[in-house]
């Protein structure tokens, strides 16, 4: 498959006529090529958005609603397709992408399509001295970034918010796993979206990401991503005031108190350190376990871990596919190898595996590991893989302060039936996003992102809509 851009509701080839190999994780073989697309690109997508821009940001909102709710559909009715895009792309079980990153992406339309519909602006009555009211324009044309593990999911969990909002828009997918946004862009001009509404292009951080980051004419900028890079695009968009969102990295606690009902978190904690091979920003890397039932958990845990069946996406039975990229898998075994050298015990897993037939793909056998102090680099730093460390803990004030301990605070999860102590340490965790007794149970509406280095803003329901606006409030005197 030859991916083109898709600018100006035309979907065309690179400027330059220059290609990426696109590689299947699972089979380690290149199987298409992606636009590497430079600043000549660029210039054309955000010339192409900037064009569109008056038009769409006055269409009345049921209007643009109607364009958007039609892109969700088409999402909806391309879902097989898409589903099986985007796990040959990422290397994610096929049931996984059917149940969770396509219907998402359909998802993120429809609410976003709706909620334009109920949003309302604020008036400040000032009695018999009049009233302000608020108005929230769109910004202009708005960039968005995305990385590659979750590829459909978070590509259109920015790019939903800042349409629906009245931005046109330069979306940028990970050249990691392009497939999918490049489906969308078909989706998008079989929908009647307008030509330069929404503009695809694909590339390199380095190279087209930089490009549409520094461009004079982009004044918004919605990220996800690792939080070097995220530090990098501050840098570069802080003097030139463009409003930031950052979605970064993660290194998540899960607090498991010996009063928790056992069986339901040691379903989830599989879940929660495994799903999509522990490439979710999300993921519950570090656990950290009461003593009276860690000798209990270990074993009970590393049981379940063992029979995650690796291998093939397409295999119903497979529970851990492939990892996304031979860099990322080595990266994955470097640190299980220091955790090795910091002293750590591999309990199981951490090994490079081989399925039949599949011997050039990039496996890893998920990884418990024990017997590292809190402040290792393994504990403190992102991993982003199939690779989890058990620390038992004896007291709350103990665990919190292993929890807090890293530069990291996107989300944590807390086992316990006491409720009392379970609002307690949500309230201490410096984290944006807390589970209790539960993982990744999403409502829309609800303020999504991370404190510290793993991010600046939020998104999710209004705050996503809010962000692509401006807030202009106007002071009328009675
Ligand atoms: P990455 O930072 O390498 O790349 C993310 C995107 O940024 C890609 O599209 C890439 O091409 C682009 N990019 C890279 N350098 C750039 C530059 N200088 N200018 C502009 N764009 C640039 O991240 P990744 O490896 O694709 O994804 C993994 C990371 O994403 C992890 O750290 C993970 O925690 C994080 N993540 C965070 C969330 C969240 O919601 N907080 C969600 C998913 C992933």
């Amino acid at each position: 498959m030859i991916l083109a851009n898709y600018i100006n509701g035309v979907l065309q080839p690179p400027v330059a006529k220059v290609y990426l190999d696109n590689f299947c994780p699972a089979t380690g073989e290149v199987y298409g090529k992606i636009p590497a697309s430079t600043a000549a690109d660029i210039d054309l997508a955000v010339a192409a958005a900037k064009e569109a821009f008056p038009k769409w940001s006055t269409m009345p909102a049921a209007k643009r609603s109607a364009i958007l709710m039609k892109i969700s559909e088409g999402i909806n009715a391309q879902r097989d397709v898409l589903a099986e895009a985007e796990s040959k792309d990422n290397g994610k079980p096929l049931w996984l992408a059917q149940k969770v990153d396509i219907p998402r992406a359909r998802d993120n339309f429809a609410f976003y399509a709706t909620a334009i519909l109920h949003d309302t602006s604020e008036t400040h009555d000032m009695g018999s001295a009049g009233f302000n009211y608020t108005l929230r324009k769109p910004i202009g044309v708005a960039a968005c970034i995305s990385p590659w593990n979750l590829p459909l999911y978070l590509f259109t969990w920015k790019i939903a918010p800042a349409l629906a909002s009245g931005n046109t828009v330069v979306a940028k997918p990970s050249e990691v796993t392009p497939a999918t946004a490049y489906l969308l862009s078909q989706i998008c001009i079989d929908a009647g979206l307008p030509p330069g509404v929404l503009n695809i292009v694909h590339g390199t951080g380095p190279d087209t990401g930089a490009a549409l980051i520094g461009h004079p004419d982009v004044p918004v900028i919605s990220f996800t991503g690792g939080t070097a890079t995220g530090a990098a695009i501050a840098r570069e968009a802080a003097p030139m005031f463009k409003k930031l969102s950052l979605e970064l990295g993660g290194k998540n606690p899960n607090i498991i108190f010996a009063d928790c009902d056992f069986d339901d978190m040691l379903q989830t904690t599989v879940q929660s350190s495994f799903a999509n091979q522990g490439q979710i920003c999300l993921c519950g890397s570090r656990i950290f376990v009461e003593r009276p039932i860690y000798e209990k958990f270990k074993t009970a845990f590393v049981e379940r871990v063992k029979q995650l069946k690796v291998g093939h996406p397409t295999a119903p039975d497979t529970k851990v596919g492939a990892l996304v990229s031979q860099p990322h898998m080595e990266k994955v075994l470097s640190y299980v190898a220091l955790a090795k050298a910091e002293g750590g015990t591999v309990l199981c897993g951490g090994e490079q595996i081989y399925p039949e037939g599949f011997e050039n793909g990039y496996y890893v056998s998920p990884a418990v590991i024990e017997g590292l102090s809190f402040d290792c680099r393994t504990n403190q730093e992102e991993i982003f893989g199939p690779v989890v460390t058990i620390t038992p803990f004896d007291t709350e004030e103990e665990v919190l302060a292993m929890a807090n301990s890293t530069k990291y605070g996107l989300a944590a999860t807390i086992w316990t039936e006491n409720l009392k102590k379970a609002h307690r340490v949500a309230a201490a965790i410096d984290s944006g996003i807390i589970w209790i007794n539960c993982w990744l149970v999403r409502d829309l509406r609800t303020p999504f992102g991370g404190m510290k280095q793993s991010g600046v803003g939020r998104e999710g329901g209004f705050e996503a809509l809010h962000f692509f606006t401006e807030a202009k409030n106007i002071c009328v005197k009675l």
